[in-house]
């Protein structure tokens, strides 16, 4: 474990060091020798050599070039690792994917302050990945997999259940990592699977479960009005044509619910032009 390096918080840079919970990480993401991998956020490479040790290759992206000297050291022993030094964010998506010549899965211990960024960035630019194992905060993880039925349930929930298969595989406590956060954490599994429901126009989709959530005091007719500049009688229309109760709000509708919502929305659209 590196306890005398400086720690950025900026960063996010709360590190794990404990070989059970890394092969436990990377048994939930069902890595074996065939697998090739992409970590987000190497850190100082302890989960990167774990992940190494059991896949074919690991890819690990790594923005703080202050932990080069530790890295280089994991590439000694295994050197079916490659790390690339930059922000996620910012490195376009052919360099990451010339790394890999197969789909791959992502493994990561994500920096907090940029989780959902980063799984709606691989998911909307069709990053050729199979799945996503990644510790996140644990509220955020419980937010991902909640359904209509939870208080966490939201836009965030629906939007990644209409593309992944979610389950939380394990919650970690704060004192596994150095230095200690101030949350608990949880390991979640996202499955992609874009063909899990038809979706005729995911922008439209998108557009429908943002304004549907936008506003949480406001019953589903009105969120459809505000968001979409609509008249209280056409939401009516549109909510009855979607097969649903006027007063219904947002956060107790399911996927299903909300596509079949942004199809009559955009048929109503294309009967008004
Ligand atoms: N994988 C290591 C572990 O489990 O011990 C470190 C995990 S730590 C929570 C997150 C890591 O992501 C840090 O090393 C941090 O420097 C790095 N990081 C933060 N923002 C990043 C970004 N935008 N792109 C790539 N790496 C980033």
């Amino acid at each position: 474990m590196i306890t005398n390096f400086d720690f950025k918080k900026k960063f996010g840079q709360n590190f794990i060091s404990d070989k059970n919970l890394l092969n436990a990480i990377a048994d939930d993401a069902g890595v074996d020798a065939q697998t090739q991998v992409l970590e987000i956020g190497a850190g100082a490479g302890a989960l990167t050599e774990v992940l190494a040790e059991k896949a074919e290759k690991v890819v690990s992206i790594e923005i703080d070039k202050d932990l080069k000297p530790y890295l280089e050291l994991v590439r000694v022993n295994h050197p079916n690792v490659e790390f690339i030094f930059g922000d996620f964010m910012r490195i376009d998506s052919e360099e990451i994917e010339s790394h890999f010549d197969k789909t791959y899965a992502v493994v990561a211990n994500l920096p907090y302050y940029i989780t959902t960024p980063i799984i709606f960035r691989l998911l909307e630019e069709k990053f050729n990945i199979s799945s996503m194992t990644l510790m996140v905060q644990k509220e955020v993880a419980e937010r991902f997999a909640a359904n209509e039925s939870n208080k966490e349930y939201g836009a965030v929930s629906v939007m990644l259940q209409s593309m992944c298969d979610i389950s939380v595989t394990r919650i970690v406590n704060r004192n596994m990592f150095f230095p200690q956060p101030n949350v608990d954490s949880a390991v979640v599994n996202l499955k992609i699977n874009f063909n899990k429901y038809n979706i005729p126009n995911r922008e439209m989709f998108a557009k429908v479960v943002k304004a549907a959530f936008m506003w949480r005091r406001k019953t589903l007719n009105n969120c459809l009005q505000m968001g979409f500049d609509f008249e209280k009688v056409e939401v009516e229309q549109i909510i009855a044509a979607a097969g649903l109760k006027n007063q219904v709000r947002g956060e107790n509708l399911s996927v299903d619910d909300y596509i079949k919502l942004s199809v009559a929305v955009e048929n109503h659209l294309n009967e008004k032009n």
